[in-house]
């Protein structure tokens, strides 16, 4: 399935179970009414970072929005630039409730994320080259092989240095749904 297709029908759903408006939609995820409307209306290409924003507004794994049906054939997510690509490397597993993304940032490319949920903890492993990660204040260098474990709760970026592109595997751990 087409990934803008997949998203749109994928945020429509999820505001029908809530039963929220565009605007209340907008309120819960710190994206603009008018993007989210152009995300539904498949107009608009979201970047990572609003993607992301857009999963912890609704409380909902970062891969949902990525469609997987076809694992032959798995999907290379970039944003409108394609400095930064995500790929899902398994399909989300209620139980064992983690998202493992293979992810390539172009020379010089940066991204920022958002704070995500609370309880959310990343796991950031360098496959080649080199990463530049900010976790709040703390800075990281990790080369090919090192890797950082996080609290995926405070704003943080990944930033790549060099004058090529690095390749790192991100596993995001996602905590129980609170009873
Ligand atoms: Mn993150």
């Amino acid at each position: 399935m087409d990934i803008a297709l997949h998203m749109a029908s994928m945020l429509k759903t999820l505001r029908q179970e809530k039963g929220w408006s565009l605007s209340q939609a907008a309120a819960y995820t710190g994206v603009s009414k008018a993007m989210l409307g152009q995300i539904e209306r498949q107009e608009s290409s979201p970047s990572i970072a609003i993607l992301w924003k857009i999963a912890t507004g609704f409380n909902v794994h970062f891969s949902l929005f990525l469609p997987t049906e076809n694992h032959q054939q798995r999907p290379v997510f970039s944003g409108p630039a394609p400095q930064m690509t995500v790929e899902p490397l398994f399909p989300y597993d209620k139980q064992l409730r983690f998202d493992h993304f293979s992810i390539h940032l172009a020379a010089g490319a940066s991204s920022q994320s958002s704070a995500h949920d609370g309880g959310v903890i990343e796991h950031v492993v360098v496959i080649e080259g080199r990463l530049s990660l900010q976790v709040g204040d703390e800075w990281y260098n990790l080369r090919a092989g090192e890797g950082k474990r996080f609290a995926g709760d405070i704003a943080h970026g990944y930033y790549n240095p060099q004058d090529k592109s690095v390749h790192f595997h991100s596993l995001i751990h996602y905590p129980a749904p609170k009873a």
